[in-house]
């Protein structure tokens, strides 16, 4: 087995990731970055809209209307102490962003452009909506992506890329490194790392439509369960309103910001019923909720699962100048061109609200409280600081990445120095080894692939948008048969090297937890908050619920416990929109 020994190993090479070995490599530390893809094919390439920062570039703007934007947004569940850090960080972080060559679209004057995006309004959300989303077309994902990977090589940051990473090596004292396996050859690799982050992106893949790319498998969070650490809000997942139907690739918000109707089978613009105030700019779980009630009425196009985005009113020139990705996927794949036919679109599981419950130095907390696990971070979409509470606002994910990437790499530059290595924990590492060994001595009774179509199904089926008890309680009786089955998922007599049938076994277990860990949630969350909406408790309960959820796992056994929400600024109000 190669041992790599590096002062700082990064897991996940999104924005996240690569924004926090940046900050350490111009720290002059020694950073290493694993990743299980190649860094640029990382699902941050994929976002679309913009980024979010109080620039006031296009009309006034301040970071205090960002803030209230934001933890209105979170339906007051996020921790405000962090949301407002974040909504300050965030406009030296895009400037930032623009100092190290990120080419983003410009107004005139050449300042960075900025578009409007739900959800971010001005005047603590009494006024107009306000430009805030910076943008380059609608690849804000790739340009950043691209430029930070680009600025990592420039500082001699070590990539291993096509590495699995299976297992956190936890020593009594702290995070000790990961053991990973590399795929092109099929061998193990020691990395033992003075500080490790994790920054392993999301798990949308658990739903069966879903905007994710397939490795947004959770596997951060599932390793973290593993380690018998908590993980924080997992009942919190983001259906994003404009899924093309009937794949779910992301159409983004911007179509919407851009001007963008939503149509249902009678022709109307039904969001009027819904949030007349905002229409289509209503924060996510309202529009998806707002589209789904629709199609269950029977109010879908054509009696079909989907509703009608429409654009033809825009100028040819708009669409191709600002939404250019947009009208070719549309074009290439739904046969449509949206300047003459409306869009045909549905939610898709976009996003996880949860994650490694972390504080505001992404330093990830072992009660999930205060109590601080030495060595181990967390940053990005598996992280929960809470910027995003019950729900996200478009475009806060990406610069949430960057602002406590950033914070990820300078807190750990400045601990590298006085921390030690820690021994590997042997006992770990076996068992690491094992797991592997003996998925390729079972012989294949039951496929991969079948269990994670199951998983995938039941999940949207019975804790997608909507949810009620007797759906959630299904759903965890359909987990423990896919939990029994997924013991009897073999490799035998298949190629050690390049096997992806390997990874995607080892995601499995991930997702297979980490859905019970979000069942759990959902069904003891006995109200409706942002993006969790119980069919059989439509309201929110703050006397009782304005709390995070914690969950444990332990010999497959889970534990519930709670915190409160954090609150400085703003106390809970109705949202209306
Ligand atoms: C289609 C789409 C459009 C979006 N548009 C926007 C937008 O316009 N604005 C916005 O703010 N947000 C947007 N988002 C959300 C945002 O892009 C993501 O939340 C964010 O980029 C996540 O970045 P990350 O760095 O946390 O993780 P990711 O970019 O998902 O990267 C995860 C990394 O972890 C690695 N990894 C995972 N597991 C392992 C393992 N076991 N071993 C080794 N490596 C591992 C992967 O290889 C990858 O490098 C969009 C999301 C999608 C899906």
């Amino acid at each position: 087995m190669v041992t790599h020994r590096h002062e700082i190993v990064i897991v996940g090479a999104g924005i996240a990731g690569l924004a926090a070995a940046l900050e350490a490599a111009m720290a002059g530390r020694d950073v290493a970055v694993v990743s299980k893809v190649f860094p640029t094919r990382s699902h941050s390439v994929a976002a679309q809209g913009g980024t979010a920062a109080a620039l006031g570039n296009m009309e006034p703007d301040r970071w205090e209307w960002h803030f209230y934007d934001t933890v209105k947004g979170s339906d007051f569940l996020g921790d405000q102490n962090a949301q407002a850090l974040f909504c300050q960080e965030a406009i030296d972080t895009a400037y930032f962003l623009e100092h190290i060559g990120v080419p983003f679209s410009r107004t005139e004057d050449g300042r960075i452009l900025q578009r409007y995006f739900g959800g971010h309004y001005s005047d603590f959300g009494q006024g107009p909506p306000v430009r805030r989303a910076c943008l380059a077309a609608d690849r804000i994902g790739h340009v950043m992506l691209h430029t930070l990977f680009g600025q990592c090589l420039r500082y001699k940051v070590h990539f291993y890329s096509e590495f699995l990473v299976t297992r956190l090596l936890m020593h009594e004292d702290g995070c000790a490194g990961v053991l990973a396996w590399e795929l092109v050859k099929g061998e193990f690799h020691l990395f033992q790392a003075k500080l490790t982050l994790l920054a392993t992106g999301g798990y949308a893949r658990l739903f069966q439509v879903s905007t994710n790319a397939a490795i947004n498998t959770g596997d951060g969070m599932g390793m973290v369960l593993e380690a018998g650490l908590p993980l924080e809000d997992m009942e919190f997942v983001q259906f994003h309103p404009t899924g093309l139907y009937p794949w779910g690739f992301l159409i983004s918000e911007g179509v919407r910001g851009e001007g963008g109707h939503l149509l249902n089978a009678d022709g109307e613009r039904f969001m009027q019923r819904y949030a007349p105030a905002k229409m289509e700019l209503a924060p996510r779980d309202v529009v998806s909720r707002a589209i789904q009630s629709e199609i269950n009425a029977g109010r879908g196009i054509d009696g079909k699962p989907y509703v009608y985005l429409d654009i033809t009113h825009l100028s040819e020139e708009v669409i191709k100048e600002k939404l250019p990705q947009i009208r070719e996927m549309a074009i290439k794949f739904a046969g449509i061109d949206p300047k003459k036919a409306p869009i045909p679109v549905a939610p898709s599981a976009h996003y996880s609200m949860g994650g490694i419950p972390v504080n505001v130095d992404c330093e990830v907390l072992a009660d999930g409280k205060k109590e601080v696990v030495p060595g181990l971070f967390a940053a990005g979409e598996c992280a929960c600081v809470s910027i995003h509470g019950a729900n996200r606002l478009g475009t806060n994910s990406t610069m949430e990445c960057a602002v406590f990437g950033r914070r990820a790499g300078k807190r750990m530059a400045k601990l590298a120095e006085k921390t030690r290595f820690l021994p590997l924990p042997e006992v770990q590492v076996k068992m690491g080894q094992e797991e592997i060994k003996a998925l390729f001595e079972r012989g294949p009774k039951v496929k991969v692939g079948e269990v994670r179509e199951k998983l995938q199904e039941s999940m949207t089926q019975n804790c997608g948008i909507l949810r009620g008890k007797s759906q959630l309680k299904r759903q965890l009786d359909i987990l423990q048969d896919l939990k029994s089955a997924y013991k009897n998922i073999g490799l035998k007599g298949l190629p050690v090297a390049y096997n992806l049938a390997l990874q995607e076994a080892l995601e499995l277990k991930h997702m297979l937890n980490l859905a019970e860990a979000i069942v759990r949630g959902a069904l003891a969350r006995t109200e409706s908050r942002g993006a969790h909406y119980r069919t059989d408790f439509p309201k929110r309960d703050d006397k009782n619920w304005l709390k995070h959820t914690l969950v444990f796992m332990q010999e497959e056994q889970y534990r519930l416990d709670y915190k409160p929400a954090v609150i400085t600024s703003f106390q809970p109000e109705e949202r209306r929109f």
